[in-house]
């Protein structure tokens, strides 16, 4: 990211090369992990203004409602929001269901606790599912007939090259070929790559349907005539299998709001408890990226626990000239 030239990438998706490996360094220091829980409420005694605390939380799971009363000296860190929060799924045949009611309960938390303070933030400013929402698809792909075409039109091998991008088509489409096997329990000669588009209202190029409304076959014949592969068409289709993912919430987080929209990562007197995600105030700091998560979470831990580390500064870009000369470029592009 600092070169604005690419995206660093992990050997496999990110939950097999990040998530796991966290998970089990957590469970071999005995951490509890509960799967399948939801935590629904929070109680907190905000009495004093300058000694706020949580006293409790709320959890919904497998074994029905249950609740964990925090001690003097534990502490809660609640994500607010979630970019995939209430994602629908469609197939090669199906198109995915825009799920607009908050179903899912990654926003409820927050619904929850907002009214609960008036610096909690306010989750409806980024309810607007029309203006923040985009899908995006993955191919499952038998055989190497397209990535080998998509590595010889780009000049990059898989992994090897950023975001792919049609600008001129009219779902605004891109693609990305990532580092193969992107999984490491892939059945042999087996390949994927993700992409995605962001007006998904528009009819495509050679599709004549919104985004939205297509299947994932309908997705990959606009894919194919993007890259120009027509001739190769039977073969593709019928030699891969497309996910496509609808995303109501996928740029929630570029929302128009106002500074009270969003709380800070320690509230003022907040002394057991911190707020994180990419809902959490941080002038100056880029959303969407894993970083902004990363930064939340030292800021609280820092805080809350006295480790006097330094936190990584934030990348200003525009600060560099040859970076903010190649914005600019692409800005009038
Ligand atoms: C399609 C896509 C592509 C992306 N590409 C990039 C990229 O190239 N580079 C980059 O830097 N970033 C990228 N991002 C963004 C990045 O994935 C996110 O910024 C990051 O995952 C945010 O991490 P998080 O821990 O804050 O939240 P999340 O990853 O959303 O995790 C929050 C977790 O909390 C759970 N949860 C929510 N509410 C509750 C509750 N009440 N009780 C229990 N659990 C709850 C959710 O289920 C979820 O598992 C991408 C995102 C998407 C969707």
């Amino acid at each position: 990211m600092h070169t604005l030239a690419g995206v660093r990438r992990t050997k496999y998706n990110q939950y097999d090369s990040i998530a796991r490996p966290i998970q089990s360094w957590l469970a071999d220091r005995g951490v509890d992990v509960r799967f399948g829980a939801r935590v629904v409420d929070v109680d907190f005694d905000q009495s004093d203004p300058n000694d706020r605390r949580v006293t409790r939380l709320h959890l919904r799971g497998r074994d029905g409602e249950t609740t964990i009363a925090l001690a003097r000296d534990d502490v809660a860190m609640l994500t607010l929001g979630s970019i995939a929060a209430d994602a629908g799924f469609g197939g090669n045949d199906a198109a995915p269901e825009l799920i607009r009611d908050r179903r899912d309960g990654a926003w409820a938390l927050w619904d929850a606790i907002a009214g609960k303070a008036d610096d909690f933030g306010r989750p409806h400013a980024f309810y607007n599912v029309d203006e923040n929402k985009w899908e995006s698809f993955t191919l499952t792909m038998r055989g190497r007939a397209l990535l080998d075409r998509i590595a010889k039109f780009s000049g990059n091998a898989p992994g090897a090259g950023a975001l792919m991008t049609f600008f001129q088509s009219k779902w605004l489409m891109s693609i990305v070929v990532p580092y193969q096997p992107h999984f490491p329990d892939m059945p042999p000669d087996t390949y994927t790559l993700w992409g995605y588009g962001l007006f998904i209202d528009e009819k495509g190029d050679y599709v004549d349907k919104p985004m939205a409304q297509c299947t994932g076959r309908e997705i990959l014949r606009e894919l194919v005539g993007q890259l120009g592969f027509d001739d190769a068409l039977e073969e593709i289709i019928a030699t891969t299998d497309v996910t496509p993912v609808m995303l109501p919430y996928a740029s929630a987080m570029f929302a128009r709001r106002i500074a009270e929209d969003r709380p800070l990562v320690l509230p003022e007197g907040a002394r057991n408890f911190a707020f994180l995600g990419q809902w959490v105030e941080m002038p100056e700091d880029v959303v969407y990226t894993v970083e902004y998560s990363v930064h939340c979470a030292m800021h609280a831990v820092y805080r809350l626990f006295g480790v006097e580390k330094p936190i990584p500064p934030i990348y200003r870009g525009l600060a560099e000239p040859k970076v903010a000369l190649g914005a600019l470029r692409s800005a009038y592009r």
